[in-house]
């Protein structure tokens, strides 16, 4: 798969802003420092697509990438930051819960987690409220260069145990290190496979007869969400954002 093509959309400050909603999109989320900006310019091979931080929270809007121009990626502001001013904090982080919420192109989600840590509260809660809306999520542990097979692993069973609680099957886990340049091919291997099915998809409902006016359309995003998601969260608890 190649993503040298791809190129900078626009930044969006709200969903309403966001670009029209005809294309797949793939979104990346973390907590800033993460690693989010070092891996989309990893998987692109573009080396500023998105710029790496100086400071924590630097990335502050939705930002969307068009690749081929048939689908797009998605930079979405890391969470957690101190030091953006508190009514822009707010702001963003409802952009990002409406978007994560309610854009029905969204195919999947790439929740970043920083490996060498054990299971940090900010994305426990993030990742229960993730469960709550049936968002279709991937795992990724970013800055494996940085930790020790062992440690790796102990960290992301303790993530994982703590996962179960709000996923009775858990998500697709990967590793990635934008410094080796370990799990490009896995992480792109999973947009691939979800365009594909999403492709295959299309045809199959214009098979389908008319439907009956009193029977309601399939939901797209639902479609879209079964791609990566399947039907593995089936337990919807307290559905208020925690952050
Ligand atoms: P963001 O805030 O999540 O976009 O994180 P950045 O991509 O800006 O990275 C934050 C810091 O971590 C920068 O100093 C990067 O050089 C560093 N970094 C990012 N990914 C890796 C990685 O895989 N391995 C190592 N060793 N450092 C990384």
């Amino acid at each position: 798969m190649n993503l040298s093509s791809t190129i900078f959309d626009r930044s969006a400050p709200d969903l309403g802003s966001c670009p029209d909603e005809s294309l797949p999109e793939f979104a990346f989320i973390g907590r800033s420092n993460v690693g989010k900006s070092s891996l989309l310019n990893m998987l692109t091979g573009q080396k500023n697509l998105a710029r790496v931080s100086p400071t924590p929270g630097f990335t502050k809007l939705i930002n969307f990438f068009t690749v081929s121009k048939c689908w797009r990626l998605v930079d979405l502001p890391g969470y957690g930051f101190a030091q953006v001013a508190r009514k822009d904090k707010a702001r963003f982080n409802a952009a990002v819960g409406d978007f994560l919420e309610h854009r029905p192109n969204l195919l999947g989600l790439f929740v970043l987690i920083d490996s060498r840590l054990p299971p940090q509260k900010i994305d426990l809660e993030f990742l229960e409220w993730l469960a709550c809306i049936s968002a279709p999520i991937v795992l990724v542990f970013t800055k494996t260069d940085k930790v020790s097979p062992t440690k790796l692993r102990a960290n992301i069973e303790a993530f994982t145990a703590r996962l179960s609680e709000w996923y009775p099957v858990l998500p697709e886990i990967f590793t990635s290190s934008s410094v080796t340049r370990q799990g490009r091919n896995e992480l792109l291997g999973v947009i691939e496979t979800a365009l594909s099915a999403c492709r295959a998809e299309e045809p199959a409902k214009s098979d389908q007869p008319p439907l009956d006016a009193a029977i309601p359309p399939e939901d797209p995003p639902a479609i879209a969400r079964k791609v990566i998601a399947g039907d593995a969260r089936a337990r919807r608890p307290n559905p208020a954002r925690p952050w």
